[in-house]
């Protein structure tokens, strides 16, 4: 796929179809490149107005009939973009058709009959892409902005396509030529510019640059949690109430429980949403056979169940005393986002949270009754206090959720570490400004400036059809 799209003439006009395809009511065929307008003339015909090229305004819906010869194939509307204000910033035409799969494909049939070459996956993005409309950040967005799992998730990508990621790149790649700059008419020009001390205040001022990157990487493990869902562990003794929360919890969700095969045989995923917050309950079959952890599978396989969550929930029976075994379940809990739940409030309790301060654990301890869902809505409010920091749009975090980015800003990191070593080691300026090229290059990655022309084909054939 990807050396197809290599080949294929970047220039050509292209359609597809750019809505689902299934029997829905309406169906819109997309068209972009500068043939657009001539093809639409030869197979629409306005109500009002003969079609003609030079007749048809910018910005404006007309109504009418697209024809084949003199058979009449759909009534339509039809959205007029000419570049560069489209998407594409070419002349991009939308014919929203009568939705059903045969009309809309003899719609497309009928645009490609006339000139128009079909569309790869992610075309149409990746023209608003390499005519500079968008960068590459903000085309990733909108990718993610359509598979898009919850209401976090958008907020990341929308963030994103609005340009967030690109200017605060923008930003540190300027601050760090300037310093390459001066460096270099340094080199250049000893007699005028010195850089007597200057590498003193370098230091500083590379890390403060590695910091920003760096923080920005490292978003990138919160924002994927929230974007994909928050991989939560539910741990405690036999009867402490474990399946019981499992339940409440799958019952008060308002989305279809779905449940996917997990990466190792024996492990079951399920996604659950509370609120808007995707939880994916990782399973271990022992734990589904029997509610029992401890003994079934063993303190060693809670410890590698819980390795791998993102939130560790201990359930705790509010109603029996504490005891070894507890305490070996709560080691877990350390260095990890845990939550105990002193279960069973119905009943009279014999523990207390502070009894589980005292044990060493710090994590919040809420009350609940699983078997009347009480408290779940206190447990919803704690976990996305502890997931939610810098994903409230508006707020000035950058956010990262995507892989590729995120291995960007660490390369950027690693020749901004390089060029500081250099500093420390005395090593001559003209070697520190390559490192300081290399972060810069890398930079540009994030964006989609310095990225090599396959890299862009792999990119852009991830995207679905019409896009
Ligand atoms: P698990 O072994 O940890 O999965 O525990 P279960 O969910 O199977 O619950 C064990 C027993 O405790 C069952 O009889 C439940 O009905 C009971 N139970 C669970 N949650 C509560 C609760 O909040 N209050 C009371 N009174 N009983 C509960």
């Amino acid at each position: 796929m990807e050396s197809v799209i290599g080949m294929i003439n970047e220039f050509d006009t292209i359609a597809a179809i750019a809505t689902a395809v299934s029997n829905a009511g309406i169906g819109i065929i997309r068209i972009s490149g500068s043939e657009a307008m001539e093809i639409l003339v030869k197979i629409f015909e306005p109500y009002n107005k003969k079609a003609d090229v030079y007749q048809l305004e910018n910005h404006r819906i007309y109504y009418g009939n697209i024809k084949d010869g003199e058979e009449v194939v759909d009534e339509c509307i039809v959205l007029i973009m000419k570049g560069p204000h489209s998407y594409t910033k070419e002349d991009v035409v939308e014919i929203d058709c009568h939705g059903g799969v045969t009309v809309v494909y003899k719609v497309l049939n009928l645009v490609l009959k006339n000139g128009a070459r079909a569309a790869e996956p992610g075309e149409f993005t990746k023209r608003a892409f390499l005519n500079g409309r968008i960068d590459l950040s903000q085309a990733e967005a909108v990718m993610e902005l359509i598979s898009a799992k919850n209401r976090f998730a958008i907020d990341a990508s929308l963030e994103q396509l609005s340009g967030k990621i690109k200017n605060r790149i923008q930003d540190l790649r300027s601050t760090l030529l300037d310093e390459i700059a001066y460096i270099e008419a340094a080199l250049d020009d000893p007699e005028h510019i010195s850089l007597e001390g200057y590498t003193e205040g370098l230091t500083e001022r590379v890390q403060k640059i590695r910091a920003a990157v760096k923080k920005m990487a490292d978003s990138f493990d919160n924002g994927k949690v929230l974007t994909e869902g928050i991989r939560t562990v539910i741990v405690g003794k036999p009867n402490a109430g474990k399946s019981s929360l499992l339940n409440a919890l799958s019952g008060r969700q308002r989305a279809i429980v779905t449940e996917i095969a997990g990466t190792t045989r024996d492990t079951l995923e399920e996604q659950i949403m509370l609120g808007d917050l995707s939880l994916i309950l990782v399973d271990t079959a022992g734990i589904r056979d029997t509610s029992d952890v401890v003994e079934k599978i063993g303190v060693e396989k809670a410890r590698e169940a819980a390795a791998k969550a993102d939130l560790l929930i201990y359930v705790a029976d509010s109603s029996r005393n504490l005891d070894e075994d507890d305490h070996k379940i709560m080691e877990l809990l350390k260095n990890k986002k845990s939550i105990i739940l002193l279960n069973k409030s119905d009943l009279s309790s014999v523990i207390q949270p502070k009894d589980l301060k005292a044990a060493g654990v710090d994590a919040p301890v809420l009350w609940i009754s699983a078997a009347n869902e009480d408290g779940l809505d206190a447990l919803e409010q704690t976990i996305r206090d502890m997931f939610e920091q810098g994903m409230i749009a508006g707020n000035d975090e950058v956010v990262i959720t995507n892989a590729r980015q995120k291995t960007c800003l660490l390369n950027a990191c690693e020749s901004l570490r390089l060029a500081e070593e250099g500093i420390e080691n005395g090593m001559p300026e003209d070697m520190l400004t390559i490192d300081m090229m290399d972060a810069y290059t890398s930079l540009g990655e994030v964006i989609g400036e310095e990225i090599e022309e396959d890299l862009v084909n792999r990119i852009f054939a991830k995207f679905c059809m019409g896009k």
